[in-house]
Parts: C-alpha cells; structure tokens; sequence
C-alpha cells in the first residue's frame, strides 16, 4: 500500500458499526504514516507496513445496524416454530430447502418481514427449469440455491448454465454449494469454487455466493472473490472449524484488498447438515470470538472492525434484493 492510499482513507461508513478502539487504531496509523514523511522513506516504509492491518482493514461500504443471514435451511420435515424462533437472531434471514420448495414458502410467509425464499434448483431432476420459473414467477423466489456436488452434475455443464443464463437475465443470485462434503454423492471435483471463475468469466453479470467461503479450497475461493467483482463468498458453518475460520479471515486480510474481505456475507448454516447443529446465535457468538483461537500463540487478530462488518454486511443490498 502506497502512502497515497494511506493519505485517502475513506470515512468510516454511518451505518457501520465501530467501537472506539478501532478508530482510535485508524488515527495513529494516520500519525504513523505522517511521521513516515518526515523521518525517511524507510521509516515510511515501515509505518506503512505496520499500518497495514490497519490503514488496509476493509470499511466496508455496504453495512447494517443488524444482521443478515445469507444461509439457513428449511424443510417440511423440520419444526417450523423452532425455526421461527432461531431465526430471531437476525434481522433477516435466507431460507431455502430440499425439493419442497413450496414448504419453504410457506414457512417463509409465517414471518414474511424478516424471512427471504430462495429455490432450491436440482438440476439432475427432469422438469428443474420448470421448477425454477414457477418458483421464481410463482412463488417470488429471490434467489437460487445450487449444489453441484449433491446433484452429480457438473457446475460447467449445460443444465447449470441454462439456470445461469436464467439465473444473471432476472437478477437472481445462486448461492452454491462449492465446499467439501462428508456425502459421497458425487465427484468432489463438482465441489471445487475454481469452476464458478470460469461461470463468472461467461455469465460476468451473474451474482453467485460461494457458500462456506470453498472450505477446503479458502485460499481458491479469495483468489476468485478478489478478481471477480459479482462473486461473494459466505462463512457459514466455519466458525465451529476455530482455526481453519481465523486462518480463513486472516488469509482474506493477506490479500488484503478492501473488496475481498468486504465481499464475505455472514451465514449460519442453521438446520443444515444432519444434525441441526449451526444455531444461528452460536453461529454470531462463533464469529464474534474468532480470535479466541490466538491465545498465547502471538498471531495477529482479526481486528474488531473487520469482525464487526462482517457480521453487519448488508448483503442483501449488495445483491441487490429488496
Ligand atoms: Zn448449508
């Protein structure tokens, strides 16, 4: 980082959420990068370089007093007061299920202020592009839930672009499982996040969420995050993996383009898996204390604004759903 960027720090956004001691760390690595100036181009140098997890953090563009839950999953087989009431945790909350679509709409229309439905698209199912526009005209999905891996086919091939090419015509994000999975339902290769960079290079106005942030391919998931500018990523379902999370988030600094962390949505994972672990609170509380994980070891925290905004991203906004 140049001392140019040092100099043009954005204010921090109103709607964000700061604690003091975060501006209080802005303000001397403003002092650090002017006495940089004065004692030598070295003493810059360093200044810029201390200041970087600083000066660098993201003060994101795009935030909200609460909190919105990109990632949670319904199904008529699960308790849908239970559901109700977890979901309280956030302001907003996505939901999205199995092949009863129709039972997430109508667990969705229980609390329609604060729950947002998303189809579930299975592509191997005869009849999905059907599916997806009675659930999108219909049903008034806002977004589309895909998983390539569980679905044996491939994210490249025919039947998926013709959900992308649907999918990027009506504005409607896919959220996408590209992450490992214990189920050996199809090919892990389908699971790799590198094959939504080639479907954002053909579909560039196509909003996709790599869920899980590509766990375990995190480092594949930034790479393509940082260069693509429609492709996000969620943390859903990490926070209960501490060190791989705060490797995750601090890897996300590393390459520390304000746009990169910026770009990662806050999700739970609520009800998914088998064992209806992801409780959305956890999940916030799991976030809030990533850097429990340091201890004594002497490794850089996340700093606090970073936790704070990603917990506070609007990514409804950025996604451009109302
Ligand atoms: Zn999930």
């Amino acid at each position: 980082m140049g001392l140019d960027a040092l100099l043009n720090l954005k204010p921090f956004h109103q709607g964000s959420i700061m604690n003091t001691r975060d501006n209080k760390l802005s303000r001397r690595t403003f002092v650090g990068s002017m006495a940089g100036i004065g004692a030598g181009m070295s003493i810059a140098r360093e200044a810029a370089a201390e200041a970087k997890y600083d000066a660098g953090s993201p003060v994101f563009e795009h935030t909200t007093p609460g909190i919105i839950d990109i990632h949670t999953h319904f199904s008529s087989d699960m308790d849908s007061k239970a559901h109700l009431e977890a979901t309280k945790t956030s302001d907003k909350t996505v939901v999205f299920g199995g092949t009863d679509n129709d039972a997430v709409k109508a667990q969705v229309d229980l609390a329609p202020d604060r729950l947002i439905f998303f189809t579930r698209i299975y592509p191997d199912k005869k009849g999905f592009m059907d599916e997806l526009e009675r659930t999108h005209q219909d049903l008034g999905a806002k977004g589309i839930k895909l998983g390539p891996v569980y679905c044996q086919v491939h994210p490249l091939e025919y039947r998926h672009r013709q959900i992308y090419a649907y999918a990027e015509k009506h504005n409607l994000p896919i959220l996408t499982h590209m992450a490992e999975t214990p189920s050996r339902s199809g090919p892990l290769e389908y699971a790799r996040p590198i094959h939504m960079d080639s479907a954002a290079m053909d579909y560039p106005d196509l909003k996709i969420i790599l869920a899980h942030m590509g766990h375990p391919w995190i480092g594949e998931t930034i790479s393509i995050v940082r260069r693509q500018p429609n492709v996000y990523a969620d943390i859903s379902a990490l926070y209960y993996r501490p060190f791989q999370f705060y490797s995750a988030i601090r890897l996300a600094i590393e390459y520390s383009d304000r746009p990169t962390v910026q770009k990662l949505f806050f999700g739970s994972d609520y009800m998914g898996g088998s064992t209806g672990r992801f409780i959305p609170q956890v999940a916030v509380d799991g976030v809030r204390n990533m850097n429990h994980i340091v201890g004594e070891a002497g490794f850089p925290k996340i700093p606090e604004e970073i936790i704070n905004n990603i917990l506070h991203n609007d990514s409804l906004s950025i996604l451009g759903i109302s």
